[in-house]
């Protein structure tokens, strides 16, 4: 077995790859989706579905959208503590980790995770501690675009018989996010070729709009902070029903606001069309920087739970003059194509024919010195791979000291497009020692070596003496050393976690919550039953009895839910 995960910005999700296709596991649920939200309830972090409810009704209390500062200082307070992306991350990954244990009943260890396209080397890094700290081994990093790729197989399929390759264009609309990726499918590699995207662009802008109409029509401030939980709720439901309907109806209640009223999709549509045109300008880009035009791409790819929005779709297929390939469900076609990827990894006899490469997604360089009006001056940003080169990739370049007599080089490696090594992201550096020679400059050639894994070998040799210098990468710069992790692990160990056997009891409990938020003052009443009759045989302790009033409870809060918006 073989298992890859799609850590999201809102959802994440884990899958298998065994008997020669890749499968979703289902968590503690039994949802296929977790969402990447960690909240504090009873002084206990959750994670997933009742973290979510508890960012809904109480937001101080939980951390959402971490993915969006992976690579970054940004810390988050939940109660006394503060946490960084990484350990939220690492959460979630845990959750997964724990959750299709227990449903496979094998251990999970060695996985694939999906990053986006434009994730530079030290957000990777960040993920790749994340699953460290998680206690997964992470074999590898896929581009997201490319793991929408393999979930449908295009590298398998040559799309027409004149072409030597198939062009693909993964539109993918997230919760947060909008990334466009064009990806090139030759001979079994698919490569990346351009990325662009809006990282403040998805389908939580439509619920946000959705509110706002809402709000107005039922004469309700959008702005009131108790009414907000219960309006985003609303609206949530109201999208995600109009993808399929015409029109919906909206009765509940909102603090002392009875709300009744209902909505067309083409309303929806209306409100909402100025965030649709902001697709334009990625979608665009990314054609333009592949040198590409719409008529020119063979496959268009829909990504992402926001992208189920039949203005998306119809956005996307008038802009590339063709329909979208269907078949595969945009909310889980990363986290399929990362299960193909760590069986590609492992190299599943299924999957024999398979090459994967990828592109490196940034410059990685050397400082160097240059004359400035006969002046030596430093800090100029020589590349040795560029942007966009297919990986594993090894380029070499030769450097000469700057002086006579010169008895040491010190080599600085940086990642990114300026010209000047200050603005870029310095990676590592290492010293090399030269022959003391008077009689003239010393060359050393500087060959790297940057491997589909992420690591990059610099090897340095001065061609005098002979003597070679070499350091991995991987090891430098932001990448935790064995203690630091374990001090993540420890630190991990503390935070008191609600187990997972309690994780379905606290989302009844959530869900509970919210529902007797919104209920109508009848409702309540029934509503208030309910919660004593949980709360009473949580306090027995029957697994047996909690276990069967859950299944009711999901089965009467579900209803109730539809009876909001129907
Ligand atoms: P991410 O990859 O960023 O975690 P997802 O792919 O899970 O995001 O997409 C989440 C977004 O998709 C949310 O904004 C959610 O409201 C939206 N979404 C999910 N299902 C639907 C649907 N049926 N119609 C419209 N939007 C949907
Ligand atoms: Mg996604």
């Amino acid at each position: 077995m073989h298992f890859g995960i799609d850590l999201g910005t809102t959802h994440s999700l884990i899958a298998v790859f065994r008997d020669g296709k890749p499968d979703l596991i289902p968590n503690a649920l039994g949802s296929f989706m977790t969402p990447s939200v960690v909240a504090l309830r009873d002084g206990h972090l959750v994670v997933g579905e009742a973290a979510r409810e508890i960012a809904l009704s109480d937001p101080g209390q939980a951390a959402a959208c971490f993915k969006r500062s992976m690579g970054t200082a940004k810390a988050y307070q939940l109660g006394e503590t503060r946490y960084d992306s990484v350990e939220l991350s690492a959460l979630v990954l845990r959750r997964l980790k724990q959750d299709a244990e227990a449903h496979l009943g094998a251990e999970v260890r060695e996985v694939v995770i999906s990053v986006p396209a434009y994730f530079n080397e030290l957000q990777r890094r960040a993920v790749r501690d994340a699953g460290q700290i998680a206690g997964l081994e992470v074999l590898r990093l896929i581009n997201e675009p490319t793991a929408a790729a393999l979930a449908y197989g295009l590298h398998e399929t040559p799309d027409d018989e004149d072409e030597d390759s198939t062009l693909a264009l993964i539109f993918d609309l997230g919760g947060g996010t909008f990334d466009v990726s064009i990806v090139e499918i030759f001979e079994g590699v698919i490569e990346v070729k351009a990325s662009a995207g809006d990282a403040f662009l998805g389908g939580e802008d439509f619920t946000e709009a959705l509110s706002r109409i809402i709000a107005l029509e039922s004469g309700v401030s959008a702005e009131d902070m108790a009414l907000r939980p219960g309006l985003l709720r609303l609206a949530e439901q109201a999208k995600r029903q109009l993808s399929t309907k015409a029109e919906v109806q909206i009765a509940a209640q909102l603090g002392a606001h009875e709300i009744d009223l209902s909505l067309t999709r083409s309303r929806f549509e209306e409100v909402t069309a100025r965030l649709v045109q902001r697709m334009a300008l990625p979608l665009d880009r990314a054609l333009s920087d592949a040198g590409l035009q719409p008529e020119d791409i063979h496959r268009l790819v829909l990504v992402g739970g926001a992208s189920r929005m039949p203005a998306a779709r119809a956005f996307a297929a008038k802009r590339l003059r063709q329909l979208p390939v269907i078949g595969v469900n945009p909310d889980h076609v990363v986290a399929l194509g990362t299960a193909v990827q760590a069986a590609l990894v492992a190299r599943d006899a299924a999957l024999d024919d398979v090459v994967m490469t990828d592109v490196s997604a940034f410059t990685l360089g050397v400082e160097t010195i240059n004359l400035v009006n006969g002046t030596p001056r430093k800090g100029f940003y020589l590349p040795l791979i560029e942007r966009n080169t297919v990986i594993p990739a090894s380029r070499e370049k030769h450097l000469q000291a700057v002086e006579l007599g010169q008895t040491k080089i010190v080599i600085k490696i940086y990642q990114g497009e300026a010209p000047r090594v200050e603005s870029n992201l310095k990676l590592g550096e290492m010293e090399i020692v030269l022959p003391h020679n008077t009689e003239a400059q010393e060359i050393i050639s500087l060959r790297f070596t940057y491997d589909i894994s992420g690591l990059l070998e610099v090897d340095a040799k001065v061609l005098s003496s002979g003597t070679e210098t070499q350091i991995l990468i991987q090891d430098l710069a932001g990448k935790m050393s064995d203690a630091e992790c374990e001090t993540a692990r420890q630190r991990m160990q503390s935070m008191k976690i609600s187990p997972r056997q309690t994780a379905e009891n606290i989302y009844i409990s959530t869900r509970l919550d919210a529902a007797w938020a919104m209920a109508r003052a009848m409702q309540r009443e029934q509503l208030t039953e309910v919660i004593l009759e949980w709360e009473g045989a949580l306090e027995r302790q029957d697994p047996e009895e909690i276990r069967v009033m859950r299944q009711n409870l999901h089965w009467l809060m579900d209803r109730l839910e539809d009876t909001h918006v129907t």
